[in-house]
């Protein structure tokens, strides 16, 4: 029983039981920095869409700000929505307007 209410130190390993605080090295248990240190970090795409009237498509044409070099040739909503999707980047955000669509593209760092 005692095993399961006690915690391993992140920092020695030693197990403790008593107080949140590493009785060998004292490494705090539950401390803010441990909390931040497990919390998931993301990092972000931001890809806006075009219409592009001779393909009749919606169009990637800036990623992260940067304009792509032919916009006409480049790959369309749903290819690159999928180019990223098969690279772990999910679409978690779009908006639109008029003229275009911005998609937001998240991954785990
Ligand atoms: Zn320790």
């Amino acid at each position: 029983m005692a095993e399961d209410t006690g915690w391993k130190c992140k920092h020695c390993g030693h197990f403790n039981t008593r107080t949140n605080i590493c009785a060998k090295c004292g490494y705090q248990y539950g401390s803010t920095v441990m909390q931040e240190e497990n919390m998931s970090q993301w990092k972000y795409i931001f890809v806006t869409c075009n219409h592009n009237e001779g393909r009749a498509n919606w169009v990637a044409r800036y990623i992260n700000g940067q304009e792509l070099p032919d916009w006409t040739t480049a790959p369309t909503m749903y290819e690159v929505s999928n180019q990223l999707g098969g690279k772990g980047w999910e679409l978690v955000g779009f908006a639109t307007s008029e003229h275009a669509i911005r998609l937001v593209f998240k991954r785990e760092k």
